[in-house]
Protein backbone atom coordinates (compact mmCIF):
# COMPACT_ATOMS: atom_id res chain seq x y z
CA UNK A 1 0.00 0.00 0.00
CA UNK A 2 1.57 3.81 -0.76
CA UNK A 3 1.69 5.45 1.85
CA UNK A 4 -0.24 9.22 1.72
CA UNK A 5 1.31 12.36 2.48
CA UNK A 6 -1.14 14.47 4.04
CA UNK A 7 -1.38 17.58 2.27
CA UNK A 8 1.03 20.86 3.04
CA UNK A 9 -1.77 23.40 5.80
CA UNK A 10 -1.10 26.76 5.29
CA UNK A 11 -1.43 28.73 8.41
CA UNK A 12 -3.62 31.96 7.91
CA UNK A 13 -3.85 34.40 10.69
CA UNK A 14 -7.38 35.34 9.81
CA UNK A 15 -9.75 32.47 11.82
CA UNK A 16 -6.80 33.25 14.64
CA UNK A 17 -7.39 37.21 14.18
CA UNK A 18 -11.18 36.80 13.96
CA UNK A 19 -11.76 34.83 17.02
CA UNK A 20 -8.91 36.92 19.09
CA UNK A 21 -11.10 40.36 18.18
CA UNK A 22 -14.15 38.89 19.80
CA UNK A 23 -12.66 38.05 22.79
CA UNK A 24 -11.17 41.77 22.93
CA UNK A 25 -14.29 43.30 21.84
CA UNK A 26 -15.92 41.34 25.10
CA UNK A 27 -13.25 42.76 27.53
CA UNK A 28 -13.23 46.15 26.08
CA UNK A 29 -16.89 46.28 26.81
CA UNK A 30 -16.60 44.24 30.47
CA UNK A 31 -13.78 47.30 30.80
CA UNK A 32 -16.33 49.70 30.14
CA UNK A 33 -18.67 49.14 32.31
CA UNK A 34 -16.11 48.31 35.35
CA UNK A 35 -14.09 51.96 34.88
CA UNK A 36 -16.66 54.05 32.65
CA UNK A 37 -13.79 54.82 29.78
CA UNK A 38 -12.29 52.60 27.46
CA UNK A 39 -8.71 51.73 26.41
CA UNK A 40 -6.55 53.82 24.58
CA UNK A 41 -3.41 53.97 22.60
CA UNK A 42 -1.31 56.44 21.67
CA UNK A 43 1.10 55.50 18.83
CA UNK A 44 4.17 58.43 18.45
CA UNK A 45 5.19 58.44 14.45
CA UNK A 46 8.09 60.85 13.27
CA UNK A 47 8.56 61.58 10.24
CA UNK A 48 6.74 59.95 7.01
CA UNK A 49 8.56 57.12 6.30
CA UNK A 50 5.60 55.47 4.11
CA UNK A 51 5.51 51.97 5.71
CA UNK A 52 5.33 53.34 8.97
CA UNK A 53 2.13 55.96 8.15
CA UNK A 54 0.46 52.57 6.42
CA UNK A 55 1.29 50.36 9.94
CA UNK A 56 0.38 52.88 12.36
CA UNK A 57 -2.88 53.89 10.53
CA UNK A 58 -3.75 49.75 10.22
CA UNK A 59 -3.12 49.93 13.96
CA UNK A 60 -5.48 52.85 14.32
CA UNK A 61 -8.38 51.44 12.49
CA UNK A 62 -8.04 47.52 14.44
CA UNK A 63 -8.32 49.69 17.74
CA UNK A 64 -10.81 51.78 16.47
CA UNK A 65 -12.82 48.61 15.42
CA UNK A 66 -12.55 46.71 18.29
CA UNK A 67 -13.86 49.80 20.73
CA UNK A 68 -10.85 51.48 21.74
CA UNK A 69 -9.54 55.09 21.58
CA UNK A 70 -6.63 55.68 19.93
CA UNK A 71 -4.14 58.72 18.92
CA UNK A 72 -1.68 59.10 16.45
CA UNK A 73 0.59 61.97 17.93
CA UNK A 74 2.66 63.27 14.48
CA UNK A 75 6.32 64.62 14.62
CA UNK A 76 8.27 66.35 11.66
CA UNK A 77 11.19 64.31 10.80
CA UNK A 78 13.15 67.23 11.68
CA UNK A 79 11.70 67.23 15.54
CA UNK A 80 14.79 66.06 18.24
CA UNK A 81 14.63 63.62 20.20
CA UNK A 82 14.13 66.14 23.20
CA UNK A 83 11.10 67.02 22.22
CA UNK A 84 9.71 63.06 21.11
CA UNK A 85 11.05 62.15 24.51
CA UNK A 86 8.77 65.42 26.04
CA UNK A 87 6.35 64.26 23.96
CA UNK A 88 6.15 60.56 25.29
CA UNK A 89 6.57 61.73 29.32
CA UNK A 90 3.68 63.35 29.09
CA UNK A 91 1.72 60.15 27.71
CA UNK A 92 3.44 58.28 30.23
CA UNK A 93 2.08 60.83 32.75
CA UNK A 94 -1.72 61.00 31.26
CA UNK A 95 -4.29 58.63 32.85
CA UNK A 96 -5.97 58.48 30.17
CA UNK A 97 -3.77 56.88 28.24
CA UNK A 98 -3.21 53.04 28.42
CA UNK A 99 -0.55 51.96 25.68
CA UNK A 100 1.86 53.84 23.73
CA UNK A 101 4.32 52.60 20.93
CA UNK A 102 6.74 54.72 19.14
CA UNK A 103 6.54 53.53 15.55
CA UNK A 104 10.17 52.81 14.28
CA UNK A 105 12.03 53.37 12.28
CA UNK A 106 13.05 56.66 13.67
CA UNK A 107 15.16 59.17 11.81
CA UNK A 108 18.96 59.05 12.53
CA UNK A 109 19.80 61.02 15.46
CA UNK A 110 17.81 59.17 17.76
CA UNK A 111 19.99 56.63 19.96
CA UNK A 112 18.01 53.27 19.17
CA UNK A 113 19.56 52.66 23.03
CA UNK A 114 18.22 55.55 24.85
CA UNK A 115 14.58 55.29 22.86
CA UNK A 116 14.18 51.69 25.12
CA UNK A 117 13.75 53.82 28.47
CA UNK A 118 11.50 56.61 27.17
CA UNK A 119 8.39 54.20 27.04
CA UNK A 120 7.15 53.58 30.93
CA UNK A 121 7.25 49.53 31.47
CA UNK A 122 3.52 49.84 32.42
CA UNK A 123 2.22 51.28 29.26
CA UNK A 124 5.45 49.59 27.19
CA UNK A 125 2.41 47.60 24.62
CA UNK A 126 5.69 46.95 22.15
CA UNK A 127 7.91 45.44 24.85
CA UNK A 128 10.63 47.22 24.41
CA UNK A 129 11.76 48.37 27.36
CA UNK A 130 14.90 46.41 29.02
CA UNK A 131 12.47 45.65 32.19
CA UNK A 132 9.68 44.03 30.05
CA UNK A 133 12.69 42.05 27.80
CA UNK A 134 14.09 41.26 31.24
CA UNK A 135 10.63 40.03 32.75
CA UNK A 136 10.23 37.87 29.30
CA UNK A 137 13.77 35.84 29.81
CA UNK A 138 13.19 35.52 33.05
CA UNK A 139 9.52 33.88 32.43
CA UNK A 140 7.74 36.97 34.79
CA UNK A 141 4.31 38.38 33.64
CA UNK A 142 5.24 40.56 31.20
CA UNK A 143 4.51 42.25 27.78
CA UNK A 144 5.47 40.31 25.07
CA UNK A 145 7.34 41.63 22.09
CA UNK A 146 4.01 41.41 19.39
CA UNK A 147 5.39 39.87 16.54
CA UNK A 148 6.67 36.54 18.59
CA UNK A 149 3.90 36.44 21.05
CA UNK A 150 1.22 36.57 17.42
CA UNK A 151 3.89 33.82 16.56
CA UNK A 152 2.98 31.63 19.56
CA UNK A 153 -1.07 32.39 19.30
CA UNK A 154 -0.99 31.20 15.41
CA UNK A 155 1.17 27.96 16.37
CA UNK A 156 -1.34 27.37 19.70
CA UNK A 157 -4.68 28.00 17.11
CA UNK A 158 -3.63 24.91 14.82
CA UNK A 159 -2.15 23.00 17.68
CA UNK A 160 1.70 22.89 17.33
CA UNK A 161 2.66 22.61 20.45
CA UNK A 162 6.80 23.45 20.39
CA UNK A 163 6.76 21.44 23.87
CA UNK A 164 9.81 18.56 22.75
CA UNK A 165 10.62 19.93 19.57
CA UNK A 166 13.62 20.87 17.52
CA UNK A 167 12.88 24.81 17.22
CA UNK A 168 15.21 27.06 14.92
CA UNK A 169 15.06 30.88 14.39
CA UNK A 170 16.76 32.60 11.89
CA UNK A 171 17.51 35.79 13.30
CA UNK A 172 18.43 37.48 16.60
CA UNK A 173 17.05 40.95 16.58
CA UNK A 174 16.14 42.14 20.07
CA UNK A 175 12.44 42.80 18.15
CA UNK A 176 11.84 39.11 16.58
CA UNK A 177 14.52 37.04 17.16
CA UNK A 178 15.67 37.04 20.56
CA UNK A 179 12.16 36.95 21.99
CA UNK A 180 11.17 34.38 19.69
CA UNK A 181 13.39 31.97 21.09
CA UNK A 182 12.83 33.06 24.70
CA UNK A 183 8.97 32.28 24.09
CA UNK A 184 9.76 28.78 22.30
CA UNK A 185 12.41 27.49 24.93
CA UNK A 186 9.77 28.87 27.46
CA UNK A 187 7.54 26.46 25.59
CA UNK A 188 10.18 23.78 26.49
CA UNK A 189 11.45 23.75 22.54
CA UNK A 190 15.08 22.97 22.17
CA UNK A 191 15.91 26.53 20.72
CA UNK A 192 18.68 26.26 17.52
CA UNK A 193 19.09 30.63 17.01
CA UNK A 194 20.84 31.27 13.90
CA UNK A 195 22.12 34.53 12.68
CA UNK A 196 24.06 36.27 9.72
CA UNK A 197 27.60 34.45 11.23
CA UNK A 198 26.03 30.84 11.34
CA UNK A 199 27.97 28.92 9.10
CA UNK A 200 26.48 26.25 6.87
CA UNK A 201 22.87 27.45 7.77
CA UNK A 202 21.08 25.32 5.59
CA UNK A 203 22.64 22.26 7.37
CA UNK A 204 21.68 23.73 10.14
CA UNK A 205 18.09 24.70 9.74
CA UNK A 206 17.42 21.45 8.56
CA UNK A 207 17.58 19.79 11.35
CA UNK A 208 14.55 21.66 12.59
CA UNK A 209 11.23 20.49 13.35
CA UNK A 210 10.20 24.17 13.62
CA UNK A 211 11.94 26.63 11.87
CA UNK A 212 10.58 30.39 12.25
CA UNK A 213 12.26 32.83 9.84
CA UNK A 214 13.17 36.30 10.58
CA UNK A 215 16.50 37.06 8.50
CA UNK A 216 15.01 40.24 7.03
CA UNK A 217 16.33 38.19 3.65
CA UNK A 218 13.55 38.53 0.70
CA UNK A 219 13.69 34.29 -0.80
CA UNK A 220 16.41 33.10 1.55
CA UNK A 221 14.77 30.24 2.66
CA UNK A 222 14.04 27.52 -0.28
CA UNK A 223 13.46 23.98 0.16
CA UNK A 224 16.99 22.93 0.81
CA UNK A 225 17.10 24.74 4.19
CA UNK A 226 13.91 22.98 5.23
CA UNK A 227 13.55 19.27 6.83
CA UNK A 228 11.02 17.03 5.40
CA UNK A 229 8.03 17.61 7.27
CA UNK A 230 9.09 20.60 9.19
CA UNK A 231 6.90 23.73 10.26
CA UNK A 232 7.96 26.67 8.52
CA UNK A 233 6.75 30.18 9.61
CA UNK A 234 8.08 33.37 7.58
CA UNK A 235 8.05 36.34 9.48
CA UNK A 236 10.24 38.54 6.84
CA UNK A 237 7.94 41.29 4.95
CA UNK A 238 9.65 42.57 1.75
CA UNK A 239 8.20 44.80 -1.40
CA UNK A 240 9.15 43.51 -4.47
CA UNK A 241 9.99 45.62 -7.45
CA UNK A 242 6.61 44.96 -9.04
CA UNK A 243 5.06 46.16 -5.82
CA UNK A 244 4.10 42.75 -4.39
CA UNK A 245 4.52 41.67 -0.87
CA UNK A 246 7.00 38.62 -0.34
CA UNK A 247 8.32 36.91 2.64
CA UNK A 248 12.36 35.50 3.67
CA UNK A 249 11.00 31.98 2.59
CA UNK A 250 10.75 30.61 -1.35
CA UNK A 251 6.91 29.47 -0.55
CA UNK A 252 6.32 27.04 -3.56
CA UNK A 253 9.46 25.57 -2.99
CA UNK A 254 9.19 25.33 0.82
CA UNK A 255 5.77 24.53 0.47
CA UNK A 256 6.92 21.11 -1.60
CA UNK A 257 8.35 19.83 1.38
CA UNK A 258 7.04 21.09 4.47
CA UNK A 259 4.09 20.23 6.67
CA UNK A 260 2.73 23.47 7.33
CA UNK A 261 3.64 26.90 6.26
CA UNK A 262 2.74 30.58 6.72
CA UNK A 263 1.79 32.60 3.65
CA UNK A 264 2.69 36.29 3.11
CA UNK A 265 0.90 38.39 3.48
CA UNK A 266 -2.23 36.91 5.62
CA UNK A 267 -0.15 35.40 8.60
CA UNK A 268 2.47 36.87 10.70
CA UNK A 269 1.31 40.87 9.85
CA UNK A 270 -2.27 40.29 11.02
CA UNK A 271 -0.93 38.41 13.80
CA UNK A 272 1.59 41.40 14.96
CA UNK A 273 -1.37 44.05 14.93
CA UNK A 274 -4.01 42.02 17.15
CA UNK A 275 -1.33 41.22 19.42
CA UNK A 276 -0.80 44.72 20.08
CA UNK A 277 -4.57 45.28 20.36
CA UNK A 278 -4.08 42.42 23.07
CA UNK A 279 -1.71 44.23 24.88
CA UNK A 280 -3.01 47.69 25.03
CA UNK A 281 -5.85 45.91 26.60
CA UNK A 282 -4.14 44.04 29.03
CA UNK A 283 -2.37 47.62 29.99
CA UNK A 284 -5.73 49.50 30.69
CA UNK A 285 -6.89 46.24 32.63
CA UNK A 286 -3.71 45.74 34.79
CA UNK A 287 -4.10 49.77 35.08
CA UNK A 288 -7.10 49.77 36.37
CA UNK A 289 -6.61 47.06 38.65
CA UNK A 290 -3.64 48.70 40.58
CA UNK A 291 -5.66 51.73 40.86
CA UNK A 292 -8.69 50.16 42.16
CA UNK A 293 -6.22 48.05 45.05
P1 LIG B 1 16.79 42.80 11.64
O1 LIG B 1 17.43 43.26 10.38
O2 LIG B 1 16.87 43.66 12.85
O3 LIG B 1 17.44 41.39 12.05
C1 LIG B 1 17.65 40.39 11.10
C2 LIG B 1 18.41 39.23 11.75
O4 LIG B 1 18.59 38.22 10.80
C3 LIG B 1 19.76 39.60 12.29
O5 LIG B 1 19.87 39.12 13.62
C4 LIG B 1 20.76 38.90 11.37
O6 LIG B 1 21.86 38.36 12.10
C5 LIG B 1 19.94 37.79 10.77
N1 LIG B 1 20.31 37.58 9.37
C6 LIG B 1 20.37 38.48 8.38
N2 LIG B 1 20.76 37.90 7.23
C7 LIG B 1 20.96 36.60 7.50
C8 LIG B 1 21.38 35.49 6.74
N3 LIG B 1 21.67 35.61 5.44
N4 LIG B 1 21.48 34.30 7.35
C9 LIG B 1 21.18 34.17 8.67
N5 LIG B 1 20.77 35.19 9.44
C10 LIG B 1 20.67 36.38 8.86
O7 LIG B 1 15.31 42.44 11.27
P2 LIG B 1 14.01 42.20 12.23
O8 LIG B 1 13.54 43.51 12.74
O9 LIG B 1 14.27 41.09 13.17
O10 LIG B 1 12.96 41.72 11.13
C11 LIG B 1 13.19 40.58 10.34
C12 LIG B 1 12.17 40.54 9.21
O11 LIG B 1 10.89 40.44 9.79
C13 LIG B 1 12.14 41.78 8.32
O12 LIG B 1 11.80 41.38 7.01
C14 LIG B 1 11.01 42.61 8.91
O13 LIG B 1 10.41 43.47 7.97
C15 LIG B 1 10.07 41.50 9.33
N6 LIG B 1 9.15 41.87 10.41
C16 LIG B 1 7.85 41.55 10.22
C17 LIG B 1 6.94 41.84 11.21
C18 LIG B 1 5.51 41.49 10.97
O14 LIG B 1 4.63 42.07 11.59
N7 LIG B 1 5.23 40.51 10.10
C19 LIG B 1 7.34 42.45 12.38
C20 LIG B 1 8.68 42.72 12.58
C21 LIG B 1 9.60 42.41 11.57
Amino acid sequence: MLFKIPPMKTLLAKPVVDGMKKNLSSRIANFHQHSGRVPKLAVVLVGDHPASVIYTTKKGHTAVELGMKHETIKLAASASPQEVHEKIKFLNQDPSVDGILIQRPLPSGFSEEEVLYWVSPEKDVDAFHPENTGRLVLGLPCFKPCTPAGVMKLLDHYGINPSGKIACVIGRSSIVGKPMAALLLQANATVIQCHSKTPHLPSVTSQAELLIVAAGKAGLVDASYVREGAIVVDVGIHRTTEGKICGDVVFDSVAKKASALTPVPGSVGPMTIIMLMENTVWAAERREAARAR
